[in-house]
């Protein structure tokens, strides 16, 4: 049984668009045996952790266990929709944990303080490594990732990791369908209430409030857009994402910028003119040389410029091809 290995090696590097599809398709199909919705997590984990990777294209399991977590605390507690019939041991140990420090149900994955996420995280990657990255990798032929339980590291291939990117937007959309089909079937009213809606948004923060302190403590209060101030009593701070969330799929705070209600509204789902993207890669060039903020956040050390450009690219390739001026 695949799930059961410890290592395993990439199978072939050279790999068309038509072979994965090929892969991805039966994967997300109803022929591939699931007991559980553990693989579309772990699709939707990598996903959001596309611009994360380092040079050799590497994951950590933290990485992906932080937002594995997320996406089950938000789906499990959150919304309580169970997640598969049997051995569905990171739903167990999500129970346990909220039962433990009786947390509310109506909480958030983010709203959780950092010791629980870390608890949390740590519970999860375990089950992941003896029940989720093997059987993904088995699944999907050894042609997506390699992966090694001793160093804790995923490695994409690097046709796929350009093929995620490519078509990252249709992707999410099939994997968050086939997910919501399953959940569908093992869970009942009320809870299946917009479903689809829940589960396009489970790996979405509940408040982007603690970038919106880190930003503030080392640039000034202007918006990044149109230079106003936003100081003013009746400015209000906005988070907004550079490269929209709905394709992002993830926060970063190298894709953040402090931006006032007007701009943040009028600009909403649309990509900024491209002279901005200068603006913020001299913006991150700040940010990476804070020491003290580097210690602490990892986005910050697998930061590249090429990384923003890519995004950019890449959004507009997936779609998003409507440009804002503020
Ligand atoms: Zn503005």
């Amino acid at each position: 049984m695949s799930h059961k290995l410890k290592v395993g090696e990439i199978q072939e590097t050279y790999l068309t668009d038509e072979d994965i599809w090929r892969v991805l398709t039966r994967l997300l199909s109803n022929k591939a045996k699931k007991s559980a919705t553990y693989k579309f997590g772990l699709v939707k984990s990598i996903i959001e952790n596309l611009y994360q990777v380092n040079d050799q294209l590497e994951i950590t399991y933290d990485q992906l266990a932080f937002s594995f977590s997320k996406i089950y605390w938000n789906l499990v507690i959150h919304h309580e929709l169970q997640q598969g019939t049997t051995g569905s041991a990171v739903q167990n140990n999500l129970e346990e944990i909220q039962q433990k420090y009786n947390l509310p149900r109506d909480f958030s994955f983010d709203r959780l303080n950092s010791r629980t996420q870390l608890e949390i995280i740590k519970k999860v990657k375990a089950v992941m490594k003896t029940n989720v990255f093997g059987a993904l990798y088995g699944d999907t032929k050894g042609l997506f990732y390699a992966f090694d339980h001793k160093r804790e590291y995923l490695r994409l291939n690097k046709p796929v990791h350009i093929f995620m990117m490519k078509y990252q937007a249709l992707i999410v959309d099939l994997v968050n369908y086939h997910m919501a089909k399953m959940i569908e079937k093992l869970n009942d009213t009320p809870n299946i209430n917009y479903l689809l809606e829940k589960v396009e948004s489970i790996a979405r923060r509940g408040s982007l409030k603690p970038f919106e302190r880190i930003l503030i403590t080392y640039f000034e209060q202007t918006c990044f857009y149109c230079g106003k101030s936003l100081h003013t009593r009746n400015s209000k701070t906005h988070v907004d994402h550079f490269i929209p969330w709905s394709f992002v799929q993830s926060d970063q705070i190298w894709n953040l910028v402090l931006a006032c209600s007007q701009c943040n509204t009028s600009k909403n789902d649309k990509i900024p003119e491209r002279s901005f993207l200068n603006n913020i890669l001299e913006r991150n060039k700040i940010l990476v040389n804070e020491t003290q903020l580097t210690e602490n956040m990892s986005e910050l050390i697998t930061y590249q410029d090429k990384k923003i450009e890519m995004l950019y690219d890449y959004s507009i390739q997936n779609g998003f091809n409507e440009i804002w001026v503020p």
